[in-house]
């Protein structure tokens, strides 16, 4: 393995190939890369929350009626739930590296994040990249600009990880203009306010389908808002259909390729979830270093103590190393989507062509940046005390917030399993060399070692690390 530094190629590593491949620091997207625009968007989300939402946090999480929508008109009214949004669906129309930064700028949002990131994630992607010309003009330019709140129906009590093991049924009417939709979704975010819904059904018990549901169809209610152990400012209900007419007009996608939508869009939906745990990871360490500086114990700031210089330099360290994957793996979504659309794809097919590339990156940003995010909270609520384990400080709501992530968007357990299984299919596939580099390191294995001088510097050192790792894999 090459772990030399080398000049830039100029060409993205394809999916699952930094594993095998080294690339240039030149190549590598990072945070210090964003242009103005970029950094504007950053600013104007991290303004929006510390003037908008912050102040109102113990409003929100008491589910005081109307607020959590009119909050998202607002948000919407400043272009915030539109930048991935085409310009001729009424969006912004921002790459793929701005949308990003938006969740993570709106991260730091507790519950009013997951409400955000609900409605521009699952509950306006599936119709931006599924619907026909007509769905999308009538959805999602109201999506856009927060009129209409989204979500979206997948989970049922008795099929979470296996979500094609779903029971609701959809039955098309003797007249052929409506499906039938029998069952019940259970933990919808947003559920209780959404205007549009994106719900999954077999038809004749089969063919796993996505329908574009409204409120008040009929034979479409809502169970009472679940008391959860945290977030508790975000809407999340059940739903129930008895005979639900849903017009066939409103089928999404192809009938019998529900999985399509709902794996797609949960790839992206991975990797906004590490940006939105970023934007709470460096909140929280905001937080605590404020309250280590203002804090004395044995007469002096508990700041300066190592244990807790240690405890800082660790949360910082993790979310650099998240923060890093992110942009990273956002800017070869972008180039991806970019050389896509360059061979002639449609906007909604690079995208996903795109995210589907780096579907296993996607997989392990969630796993990493929800755990970094459990860990920067946990190490948060030590960093202050007593103090931490009150309600009075905002570090205890971070902690109770922090614990869904490791559970929605596929439980982190799943998406370890995923990593490793499109890591050995795209091997199988030929799109990635695994054979090749697994028969050098045998072969290193069985030859006479290299002693070779790599540098001593710190970052020679971290560099020959990580090839070092990279071998046993
Ligand atoms: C607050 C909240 C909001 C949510 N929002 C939405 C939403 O908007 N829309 C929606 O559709 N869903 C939503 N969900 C549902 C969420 O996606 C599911 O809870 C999640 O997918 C896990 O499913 P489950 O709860 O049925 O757990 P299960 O699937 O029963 O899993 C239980 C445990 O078993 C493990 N497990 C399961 N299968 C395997 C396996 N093959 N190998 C190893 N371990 C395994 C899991 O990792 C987990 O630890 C939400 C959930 C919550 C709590």
């Amino acid at each position: 393995m090459d772990t030399s530094i080398t000049t830039s190629t100029g060409t993205s590593l394809k999916g699952g190939e930094w594993l095998i491949k080294e690339s240039s620091a030149f190549d590598t997207f990072t945070p210090e890369d964003f242009n103005e625009e970029q950094l504007m968007v950053r600013e104007m989300c991290l303004q929006f929350l510390h003037t908008e939402v912050i102040p109102i946090i113990d409003r929100i999480d008491k589910m005081e009626q109307g607020l959590m929508p009119s909050l998202m008109e607002k948000a919407g009214g400043q272009g915030l739930l539109g930048a991935g949004v085409p310009e001729n669906l009424g969006g912004l129309g921002k790459d793929f590296i701005t949308s990003t930064l938006v969740n993570e700028g709106l991260g730091g949002g507790y519950s009013f994040s997951v409400a955000v990131s609900a409605h521009t994630g699952i509950g306006t992607l599936p119709i931006l990249y599924f619907g026909t010309e007509a769905q999308k003009q009538k959805y999602v330019p109201k999506l856009g600009t927060g009129e209409w709140k989204g979500a979206y129906g997948l989970t049922e009590p008795n099929s979470g990880s296996d979500a094609l093991g779903a029971k609701t049924t959809a039955t098309l009417s003797p007249d052929g203009k409506y499906y039938l939709l029998n069952g019940q979704k259970s933990w919808i975010t947003n559920g209780g306010f959404a205007d549009v819904y994106t719900v999954f059904a077999k038809i004749d018990g089969e063919k796993f389908t996505a329908f574009i549901l409204e409120r008040g169809m009929e034979g479409f209610t809502q169970g009472p808002e679940e008391h959860k152990m945290g977030i508790k400012g975000s809407s999340t209900v059940q739903l129930y259909f008895q005979d639900c007419k849903v017009p066939v007009e409103n089928v999404l996608g192809e009938i019998g390729k529900g999985h399509i939508i709902a794996f797609n869009i949960l790839n992206i939906g991975r990797l906004k979830l590490c940006a939105a745990a970023i934007g709470g990871s460096k909140l929280a360490l905001t937080d605590s270093i404020r309250y280590a500086n203002t804090r004395e114990q044995f007469n002096t700031a508990i700041a300066n103590f190592g244990a807790i210089k240690h405890k800082l330099s660790e949360m910082a360290i993790r979310i650099w190393a998240n923060e890093s994957a992110l942009y990273r793996t956002s800017k070869w979504i972008d180039d991806k989507e970019t050389s896509l659309a360059n061979e002639g794809k449609q906007f909604n097919e690079a995208l996903l062509g795109a995210a589907e590339e780096y579907a296993i990156e996607c997989a392990i940003l969630k796993v990493h940046g929800s755990e970094v995010l459990d860990f920067v909270v946990d190490e948060g609520v030590q960093v202050h005390g007593g103090n931490g384990y009150s309600d009075e400080y905002t570090i205890s709501r971070g902690y109770r917030d922090s614990r869904i992530n490791r559970i929605y968007e596929g439980t982190n357990e799943i998406n370890r399993l995923l990593t490793v299984d499109m890591l050995l299919k795209r091997a199988m596939k030929g799109k990635l060399d695994l054979m090749g580099p697994a028969q050098a390191v045998s072969k290193e294995l069985m030859g006479i070692p290299e002693f070779g001088n790599d540098g001593d510097t710190a970052f020679a050192k971290a560099i020959k690390a990580i090839a070092n790792m990279k071998k046993p894999f």
